[in-house]
């Protein structure tokens, strides 16, 4: 797939991930793997009117991007999980309820299907937390967010929002809801 499409798919999943309530409004981020950097959504804006020319090309090496534009601020999370798994080619981030359940009570989501950890809590775009997934994503494909949400990622934004959509229901189950 180009760039163009590639931009166009991040568009899509954003959408995708409000379709399947995931997420709320311009709530959590997608991103996909091109080369040595990869294309995020931007930050705070609605899935339904930004362009493909928003989504932001960032480097993995270094996090840089191209000046003005305004890449999810959660782009060092993102950046940190291509970092220790190159075999990852696409991530969404969401705040779903079930999942966001176990976040605010610090749970890790494990079942005979899912081996989820929690990561401790760290600040929203922080330096620290893109280090606390980073280390979480060398053992597995996903991971709570304490008092936050949930990440996963996988070598498609399909199998990735598959995998959010499972650990969504996964935590329903549970939690008997
Ligand atoms: P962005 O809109 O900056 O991607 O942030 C959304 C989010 O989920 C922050 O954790
Ligand atoms: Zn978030």
């Amino acid at each position: 797939m180009d760039n163009a499409s590639l931009r166009q798919e991040v568009i899509r999943y954003g959408q995708l991930l409000v379709e399947r309530h995931l997420i709320q409004a311009t709530w959590g981020n997608v991103s996909v793997r091109v080369g040595d950097s990869f294309l995020i959504s931007p930050s705070g804006v609605d899935y339904y009117h930004v362009t493909p020319e928003e989504v932001v090309l960032v480097s993995i090496a270094d996090g840089t991007y191209e000046k003005g534009l305004h890449p999810s601020s959660e782009r060092r999370v993102h950046q940190a999980i291509y970092q220790s798994r190159p075999d990852i080619k696409a991530i969404i981030h969401t705040h779903s309820a079930n999942c966001s359940v176990f976040a605010a009570c610090h749970e890790s989501l494990v079942t005979d299907e899912v081996n989820y950890p929690c990561a401790e809590y760290a600040v929203s775009g922080s330096k620290r937390l893109a280090k606390l997934v980073g280390q979480m994503f060398l053992a597995h494909d996903g991971c709570i967010m304490a008092n936050h949400g949930f990440v996963t990622g996988a070598q498609t934004l399909e199998e990735a929002l598959t995998q959010a959509c499972d650990a969504e229901r996964i935590a329903g189950e549970l939690l008997g809801a």
